[in-house]
């Protein structure tokens, strides 16, 4: 049994007072059951801050991105050594927000890839197709190019510190969720293609999220499809009860 996951992403949202108000909340409602593993990724300079809170509670805390060097002149960078010296566990990579955005290459996600697994975090990594794709019907191309190439270099061992998420682009931000049908169709693709790849264990037991305009009104028929196990949350995770609610979706799922 894949264990779930519900990972809030804070994106470049909160002040340093209402992370902690929002961390006190979610410590106070998440699930105590091992089937569930919450996570929290809020920006890098409240890291400290949401740590000294989560410790000892089943939240887990993660960061939004950190730098493929250990150190060095890298001004305004964040290694992942970094990450793990102020108490996450976990790391996103490859957000669309990062590879649309800011132009981060398949291949840069697959350096930061390393860095982190180097360090002993665990590893969230995005793929989804932009609005175009879909339409286009590229999709599958699209998630054997950023899984083989974010990927690259790994053993099937590496991937018990993976999660892949599936956010499509055009449901990023918009409240134009995905079908459970949509979603799981994408699961099933990724699983297969991980199994290819990897091995059949590691793909069975490898957590796939669905990220995209996720709330706690849709998670529950997301998370009962036999292939997501669990959400990547942007907005919704800025609101405790929302957030909850959503965490508590996975456990029954
Ligand atoms: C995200 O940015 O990872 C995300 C899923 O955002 P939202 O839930 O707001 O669509």
């Amino acid at each position: 049994m894949r264990p779930h996951v519900v990972a809030g992403n804070w994106k470049m949202n909160t002040t340093r007072d209402a992370a902690r108000k929002l961390t006190q909340a979610i410590v106070a409602g998440a699930p105590k059951d091992p089937r569930v593993l919450t996570i929290l990724c809020p920006p890098f300079v409240y890291l400290r801050d949401v740590a000294e809170i989560v410790v000892g509670s089943p939240v887990a805390l993660g960061a939004q991105n950190c730098h493929a060097q250990p150190k060095g002149a890298f001004t305004g960078e964040i290694s992942a050594a970094m990450l793990v010296d102020v108490g996450c566990t976990h790391v996103i990579l490859g957000h669309s927000e990062r590879r649309h955005g800011l132009g981060e290459s398949d291949g840069a996600i697959n350096d930061k890839v390393h860095a982190a697994l180097a360090v002993g975090l665990n590893v969230i990594l995005c793929v989804g197709e932009t609005k175009e794709e879909r339409k286009d019907n590229r999709m599958e191309r699209v998630f054997s190019r950023h899984i083989a190439a974010g990927l690259a270099g790994l053993k099937a061992a590496d991937l018990a510190r993976l999660v892949i998420a599936y956010e499509p682009v055009w449901a990023i931000g918009t409240g134009d969720v995905a079908t459970p049908e949509q979603a799981q169709e994408a699961h099933a693709f990724i699983r297969s293609f991980i199994g290819t790849s990897f091995g059949f264990v590691a793909s069975e037991s490898l957590p796939i999220l669905y990220g995209g305009s996720v709330t706690a009104a849709t998670a529950a028929g997301l998370f009962s499809r036999p292939d997501i196990d669990g959400g990547l949350i942007g907005g919704a995770s800025l609101k405790a009860d929302e957030f909850l609610a959503i965490a508590k979706a996975a456990v029954t799922a």
